[in-house]
């Protein structure tokens, strides 16, 4: 198993990421043969609501029992030129969609990958974003 960090809640309420969520981030990562830095996993509802987050942000149910949640990735999109890994972003966005992964949010600065239940109202999306 890969060892993980943000696999508790920033806010210090002790929210920790499900198993089964964590299980499948490890297929993910194997699949890909990478394993790149995070830089947010798991959320309470208070604190993604305080920190700006959607309301639909699959952040929140990584603490939940079941595969569902979202981790955000440092790996750039943008050209080796400017500090990114365009190919690494392919391959772990090829890799979480072949786990089950659905939504999903390229940024400037990182990468977004989510695991929604199909009635989630982000489910089977890519969204463009800047990184705060
Ligand atoms: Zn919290």
């Amino acid at each position: 198993m890969t060892r993980f960090t943000h696999t508790t809640c920033s806010c210090g309420c002790g929210a920790t990421a499900s198993k089964e969520y964590l299980d499948s981030l490890d297929r993910v990562f194997k699949r890909a043969g990478l394993n790149p830095g995070i830089s947010s996993m798991v959320r309470c509802r208070p604190h993604n609501k305080k920190i700006g987050g959607s309301i639909f942000s699959a952040h929140v149910l990584t603490a939940d029992p079941g595969e569902f949640g979202a981790t955000d990735l440092k790996i750039k999109p943008v050209a080796r030129s400017k500090g990114g890994n365009a190919k690494q972003a392919y391959k772990i966005i090829k890799a979480a969609q072949a786990e089950g992964f659905n939504v999903f949010e390229v940024c400037n600065q990182h990468i977004h990958i989510g695991k929604v239940p199909e009635n989630h109202p982000m489910a089977n999306t890519i969204y463009w974003g800047v990184s705060q």
